[in-house]
C-alpha cells in the first residue's frame, strides 16, 4: 500500500508504542493514587508535560492534556469566550478553519456571540488589513489556523499575534498540522493558546494538548476530580500522554533530517502531476506545508479518482477526511474561489517521512493513467 494521507493521521512510531506499553500493562496505576504505583503514573505525566513544555519553550503549567485536537479546539473557543464574555462578544476566525473550530464558532453565534469569518485570497492567505478592520471594541478572541489541513497554506502567525496583542485580543491557533514541519515554539509564535494533537505526529490517536499562556482565564472543560489543574476532570490517559510527548520529542529531534526528504517528495509529486493538462495546484506555492499536495483535475471526477486509487492500494483524500465520505464540497476550496467542478475534482496527497521517491513515481504514473481514463470515459 502507498499511504499518502498523513494529514488525516499517521502510523504510530514503534519507539512511541514501546514507551507507552508499560503504562498499559504493569504500570497501570491511577496518577491520583498515593501509593508507589500511582506516583509512578503521576511522574510519567509530569515528565511528559515537561518534555512538551521544553519543546514549546513554555512552562509545564501552560500545557493542558485533552482527548484530541478537536477537544483542544473546542475548549479554546468555548472556554476562552466564556471567560472573556464580560469584555465583549465578538470573535474573529477564518473561512478555512478545521470544523473543530468552525462548528464551535457557529454554536457561539447561536448563543449570542458575533463571529467574523475572514476571507482568504486565491492561495488561502488571510489579509492582515482585513484582520485589522474586523477588530471592534467587543472583540475578545481570534482563532486562526496555522497551516491548513487541506491545502497546506501557512499563515503568518507572528504578524497576526502582533496585531491582536496591540488590541489586547486573545489569540488561539490550531497548529495540528505543523509539528515536525514548522516552528511551534511559543517565543516565535507569541500566541496565547495553541492546539496540537498526537495522531498527526506518529503518536497514539485521541490525545491532544492545549497550550494556554499562564494567567489566561479559561472556563473549565469538565467538572469532577482535580485533574489538569482542576480544569479537565477525569483520570488521565497516561499511556496516551506518555506517547504524545515521545512522539513530539522524536518528530522535533528528527525534523532537520526528515524535512528535506519530505519537501523533495512533495515537489516531485507536484511536478509529475502538473505535467497533465487541465490541472491546477491549490494553495500557496511557497507558503505551503512541506508535506501537502492538493490538485484539481478538470473533467475527472474526484470520487471516482479516489475509488480507483483505493483499488490500486493508494490511500489519498479529497478535501479533508471529515468531509470526504459525506460528499460535501470542501469549504476550504470554496473559500479560495474555486468553481464547484474543480472543488469536486480535487485530490489531497499528504506525505510522511516513510514515503519514498519510488512510491511518488509509482503513484504519479497511476494517477496520470486514471485521470486520462476518466477523461476518455466522459
Ligand atoms: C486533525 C485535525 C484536527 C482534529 O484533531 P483530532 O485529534 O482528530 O480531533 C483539528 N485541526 C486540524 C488542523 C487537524 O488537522
Amino acid at each position: 500500500m502507498i499511504y499518502f494521507d498523513h494529514a488525516a493521521t499517521t502510523p504510530i512510531d514503534p519507539r512511541v508504542l514501546k514507551k507507552m506499553q508499560p503504562y498499559l500493562e504493569e504500570k497501570f496505576g491511577n496518577p491520583s493514587s498515593i501509593y508507589a504505583l500511582g506516583r509512578e503514573a503521576r511522574s510519567a505525566i509530569d515528565q511528559a508535560r515537561q518534555t512538551i513544555a521544553d519543546i514549546l519553550q513554555c512552562t509545564p503549567k501552560e500545557i493542558l492534556f485533552t482527548g484530541s485536537g478537536t477537544e483542544s479546539d473546542n475548549w479554546a473557543i468555548f472556554g476562552l469566550a466564556e471567560a472573556q464574555k464580560k469584555n465583549g462578544n465578538h470573535i474573529i476566525t477564518t473561512k478555512i478553519e478545521h470544523h473543530a473550530v468552525l462548528n464551535p464558532c457557529q454554536e457561539l453565534e447561536r448563543r449570542g456571540f458575533k463571529v467574523t469569518y475572514l476571507d482568504v485570497d486565491a492561495s488561502g492567505l488571510i489579509n492582515l488589513e482585513d484582520l485589522k478592520k474586523a477588530i471592534t471594541k467587543d472583540t475578545i478572541l481570534a482563532s486562526i489556523i496555522y497551516a491548513n489541513n487541506e491545502i497546506g497554506t501557512v499563515q503568518d502567525i507572528p504578524a497576526i499575534s502582533k496585531i491582536l496583542h496591540e488590541q489586547k485580543i486573545l489569540f488561539h491557533t490550531d497548529a495540528c498540522q505543523t509539528p515536525g514541519l514548522l516552528p511551534i515554539d511559543i517565543p516565535t509564535l507569541q500566541v496565547d493558546a495553541m492546539t496540537i494533537n498526537s495522531s498527526k505526529i506518529y503518536g497514539p490517536k485521541a490525545v491532544g494538548v492545549l497550550y494556554l499562556k499562564e494567567g489566561t482565564k479559561i472556563a473549565p472543560l469538565l467538572y469532577g476530580g482535580g485533574q489538569e489543574f482542576r480544569m479537565r476532570a477525569g483520570t488521565e490517559n497516561v499511556a496516551g500522554i506518555v506517547g504524545m510527548a515521545e512522539a513530539l520529542k522524536i518528530i522535533t529531534q528528527e525534523q532537520s533530517h526528515h524535512l528535506p526528504h519530505i519537501l523533495n517528495l512533495r515537489d516531485l509529486l507536484i511536478k509529475n502531476l502538473l505535467k497533465l493538462s487541465g490541472t491546477r495546484l491549490n494553495g500557496d506555492p511557497v507558503r505551503r506545508l512541506a508535506n501537502n499536495v492538493n490538485i484539481s483535475f478538470e473533467s475527472a471526477d474526484g470520487e471516482s479518482l479516489l475509488l480507483r486509487l483505493d483499488m490500486q492500494q493508494i490511500a489519498a483524500s479529497s478535501g479533508s477526511a471529515c468531509t470526504s465520505g459525506s460528499l460535501e464540497p470542501s469549504h476550504v476550496l470554496a473559500a479560495l474561489g474555486l468553481p464547484p467542478e474543480l472543488i469536486k475534482n480535487s485530490l489531497r496527497l499528504t506525505l510522511g517521512h516513510n514515503n519514498t521517491v519510488e512510491e511518488v513515481e509509482t503513484a504519479s504514473r497511476i494517477i496520470t493513467r486514471i485521470v486520462e481514463d476518466l477523461r476518455m470515459a466522459k
